[in-house]
């Protein structure tokens, strides 16, 4: 798993604070992770990319480039932030863990505290659900983030779009301090959740 910093925008639930502001010199530079990936040929499967938000890297995709000319297999997390430079990297990709945080409607401005992150999600989730890429969407979910009521119309909106892999994590307590919980899910609301998709995960903190 590569690690990027920076992200714009600022869900309270953040599994990776620290990377937001994209600041930081503590980590490895791309150099050494690539020659890091050398030593490991053979031994090593796929390089992840993950974050914070991937593709605010204006380098992500040379780094995915050079990682495939090693043999790698190509992971990405993201949350569809930003929409032309996921177009760009879905050719590169063999598989997306997509973020969806509500049904990228104002409730995604509340979540992310930015201004059309919705429309951008979702932008991006046309983009790799007609790309044909392999993917699972997943929620982070904390019911003072998203009502239930919100989070079943959320999975509605999903199916429409034509996702079929649908995954619900719990945020871990520890990273999200402005955010209370709530409780997790009934039984009740998991099983309408699961009968929509063709496969659905549950992944408890
Ligand atoms: S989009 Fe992801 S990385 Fe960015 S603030 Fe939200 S949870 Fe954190």
């Amino acid at each position: 798993m590569v690690y990027c910093q920076g992200c714009a925008w600022r869900c309270a639930y953040c599994h990776n604070p620290h990377l937001q502001r994209g600041e930081s010199d503590a980590g490895p530079a791309w150099g050494e992770v690539l020659a890091f990936l050398a030593r490991r040929r053979g031994l090593l499967d796929a390089v992840v990319f993950s974050g914070g938000e991937p593709t605010a890297q204006p380098g992500l995709v040379a780094a995915m480039r050079a990682a495939k000319r090693l043999g790698y297999r190509i992971g990405l997390h993201s949350a569809g932030i930003y929409p032309r430079r996921f177009a760009e990297v879905l050719s590169l990709v063999d598989w997306v863990g997509f973020d969806a945080k509500a049904s990228f409607n104002s409730s995604y401005e509340r979540i992310t505290g930015v201004r059309g992150s919705g429309a951008a999600a979702l932008e991006s989730a046309r983009l790799l659900l007609a790309s044909g890429v392999d993917c699972e969407f997943r929620t982070t979910w904390d019911s003072h983030c998203l009502q239930p009521d919100e989070l079943e119309q959320l999975a509605a909106t999903l199916v429409h779009l034509g996702v079929r892999r649908y995954a619900l994590q719990e945020c871990r307590e520890g990273v999200k301090p402005r955010v209370r919980n709530e409780g997790w899910a009934s039984a009740a609301l998991l099983d309408r959740l699961g009968r929509r998709f063709e496969q659905f995960s549950v992944r408890r903190a």
